[in-house]
């Protein structure tokens, strides 16, 4: 039985072949999110260049060739036994397949849309099976004298985009006319939340100029898009977002070229998923107070101090769950709650600097899914994390508002080549 070391061998040592390193920026984090989905506690990690020392069976080149002997996409109700099954393989080395790709993917998300391939030899049995997952990735068991269950992360090609739209009734209108991902409405909804009422400023005729970022495998786009940069023109104001890009966790509002407010987030690449004020309690159904911003972000992210400071408080706190306060002097507390874990290297009294990981994203306390509530707190007060600039004032501990007017030109002059370009 050829298969017959597989119960061992994959218990032992599954090496991951990433044939293609991802090379999408960090900022991406729909595609890398997907390809954190396999349990890599137990594996080993080896470039493209090492792969090929694995010999001509797991050679970076076969990897990326296709194989075409038997294939299927996942539909309702199937099994990877199932489809085995189709295939014609025996219940033995069904088992042994399914434990295979089992030992790096989790196959109860297995579901419409997945695709399943084996490549047969002669004597009927499977040379290799894969199975291509979320985003193109695929779950790779290759049986051999040296059988090795692969993990094969597609390259990415990140694209940038712009597109212009007009406002007629709304913005999520205006952008799904204009063939611009509608998810942006809520980007900026979010972000402006507190500088203007979108619902009772826009007239009609408003120009909404964006750029964002795509991952892309050939043409299909993979995960979801970012948003990068916005204009909006109101009347005789003009508005300016530029977003965080992989280097920077800062959000800038400018209005008329002005720098209105600046607000630096505690997860890279996070997007903001609840606004500070007023709103209906997602748990308990009645409008509330919201005392900060909410991040959507996956289970164990890093958090980080969003300035320097001096730890207060870290522990549980009731609906917080488990939390971490940073006093950074002049009444001014910033606060971060529902961690799933704490930085167990730092304790209350100690300094710590802007940047510095303080815990993990989770969902402590009264929270229904993985996410980080982030309060600044002036005079025992939640301010607005968005708009209070406090936090950036010279009489503060931390760094002062930045000028970042190379930024912004840059972002400026990158939104007009492409939407010249476009046309
Ligand atoms: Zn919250």
């Amino acid at each position: 039985m050829r298969l017959r070391y597989w119960t061992a061998l994959t218990a032992i040592a599954c090496v991951v072949l990433v044939a293609t390193m991802i090379h999408v920026r960090k900022g991406s984090t729909a595609a890398r999110d997907n390809t954190d989905t396999h349990s890599r506690s137990d594996v080993s990690v080896i470039s493209p260049d090492q792969a090929s020392s694995l010999g001509p069976e797991q050679d970076a080149q076969t990897v990326a060739s296709d194989v075409s002997n038997w294939s299927r996409s996942v539909e309702p109700g199937d099994s990877l036994d199932g489809l085995l099954a189709e295939a014609g393989i025996d219940a033995v080395t069904r088992a042994e397949i399914t434990n295979a790709i089992a030992s790096e993917y989790d196959l109860r998300r297995l579901q419409p849309g997945h695709k399943l391939a084996l490549k047969m030899a002669s004597d009927g049995l499977p040379e290799n099976a894969t199975l291509e997952v979320d985003d193109g990735v695929q779950i790779r068991a290759v049986f051999g004298a040296s059988p090795v269950v692969q993990v094969i992360a597609p390259a990415l090609e990140t694209v940038r985009r712009a597109g212009e739209a007009t406002i007629d009734s709304s913005i999520y209108a205006a952008l799904d006319k204009a063939g611009i991902p509608t998810r942006f409405a809520t980007d900026l909804q979010l972000v402006l939340a507190e500088t203007l009422d979108l619902r009772s400023s826009l007239e009609s005729g408003e120009r909404l100029r964006l750029m964002w970022r795509e991952n892309r495998l050939n043409t299909r786009v993979i995960g979801e898009p970012v948003i990068d940069f916005a204009e909006l023109r109101l009347g005789d104001k003009e508005y300016e977002i530029l977003w965080p890009d992989d280097t920077s966790r800062r959000t800038m509002i400018y209005e008329n070229g002005q720098l209105k407010s600046v607000f630096d987030q505690p997860i890279m690449g996070a997007r903001l998923s609840s606004a500070f004020g007023p709103r209906k309690h997602p748990i308990h159904g009645v409008v509330r107070m919201h005392n900060g911003v909410d991040f959507a972000a996956k289970e164990g992210s890093p958090v980080l101090a969003t300035q320097s400071g001096r730890i207060g408080f870290m522990g549980r706190k009731s609906g917080y769950g488990l939390m971490v306060e940073i006093d950074h002097g002049n009444d001014l507390r910033t606060l971060y709650a529902h961690l799933s874990a704490l930085n167990e290297t730092i304790s209350p009294g100690q300094r710590v600097l802007a940047g510095d990981e303080i815990g993990s994203v989770g969902s402590t306390g009264t929270s229904t899914a993985p996410h980080l509530h982030y309060e600044i707190v002036f005079e025992d007060r939640p301010v607005s994390p968005l708009t209070d600039t406090r936090l950036y004032e010279p009489s503060s501990e931390g760094t002062p508002m930045p000028d970042a007017s190379g930024q912004i030109a840059v972002a400026r002059h990158e939104l007009a080549r492409l939407l010249g370009t476009q046309r």
